[in-house]
């Protein structure tokens, strides 16, 4: 198989791989996880993924973000807790780089959604590949800086999942957006490999690549993602789902499959390709989950 036959990821895949929930549940036990990102420009990103991350099954939540942020952020999702990080007119001061992030404390840690590409957003999508020693998603502007960062990529050990769409994918593999629609899985397949991520290569038909090369082609989802603010719901719902099992394969495609099932559902439903937000997007995530339970 490795890379070269994908298997299509439905309906039925997620419904045998979903963890079930035990009855005594403990928040702790339900992963504890770390969102970062944010920026003057991209203020609500940071809320389109945690509100995800929260519908997914996370337990505790904290969002790390530049202070001011956190008065918008939080009334839009009372139950993450913060990490402010300390700005300067709005965006990231040269101090936050040495907060006290915690990377070890945590399940899951997913950086990028509305990050920026200041150099001190560099320097924390570098120390979050060098510390995180649970489960590491980088998406939007974390990948910007990866190229930059080949050395800590290449010496990370514990699970690592990219989440770029084909603009991403070219900055990651030194090439052109055209190229690597013409050219979507061998080219995944090859970085995933080369890099021993996860890859979740986006865009209709997503493909998710494992570090040996496995793949999985996901149908669902509709014209309705093609939106600003889809791939920041993605990755919340990604760093809720990682933190329920160890295998980290079948999470990685469950999240894909429950964030398209979900669009679907919304434009059955309430919503059409037109109207949905990917704020809203959330809200079909629970509906989702039940599908597949
Ligand atoms: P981003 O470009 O980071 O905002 O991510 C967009 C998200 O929406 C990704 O998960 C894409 O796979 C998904 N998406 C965008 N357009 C479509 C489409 N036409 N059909 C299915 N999924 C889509
Ligand atoms: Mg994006």
């Amino acid at each position: 198989k490795a890379g070269n036959e994908a298997v299509e990821w439905g309906m039925t895949e997620t419904s045998a791989s979903f963890p079930v929930r035990k009855e005594n549940a403990h928040k702790g036990r339900h992963g504890r996880g770390l969102l970062i990102g944010g920026s003057k420009n991209m203020a609500g990103a940071p809320a389109i993924a945690a509100l995800a991350a929260l519908e997914s099954g996370a337990g505790l939540l904290t969002t790390a973000l530049p202070e001011s942020l956190m008065y918008t952020t939080a009334p839009l999702v009372p139950e993450t807790t913060f990490l402010r990080l300390p700005e300067k007119e709005g965006e990231l001061a040269e101090d936050s780089v040495s907060s006290d992030f915690g990377f070890d404390r945590y399940d899951a840690v997913a950086v990028g959604p509305g990050l920026g590409r200041l150099k001190e957003a560099k320097e924390i999508v570098r120390r979050a590949l060098v510390e995180t020693a649970g489960i590491l998603i980088l998406d939007a502007d974390a990948l910007y800086w990866l190229p930059e960062l080949e050395q800590e990529l290449s010496e990370r050990t514990a699970p690592l999942i990219l989440t770029p769409h084909p603009g991403e994918m070219a900055h990651l593999a030194g090439t052109t957006p055209g190229e690597v629609n013409k050219h979507r899985f061998s080219l995944a397949g090859q970085y995933a490999r080369k890099t021993g991520c996860y890859l979740v290569l986006k865009g209709a038909n997503t493909i998710c690549t494992t570090p040996e090369g496995d793949q999985a082609v996901h149908t669902s989802g509709n014209a309705g993602l093609a939106k600003g603010g889809s791939g920041d719901t993605l990755t919340g719902i990604l760093l809720g789902q990682v933190m329920q099992d160890e295998d980290t394969a079948a999470m990685v495609n469950n999240a894909v499959f429950l964030h398209g099932h979900a669009a679907d559902l919304a434009v059955e439903q309430e919503e059409t390709d037109y109207s949905l937000r990917a704020s809203k997007l959330a809200s079909y995530v629970p509906r989702a989950i039940k599908n597949v339970q």
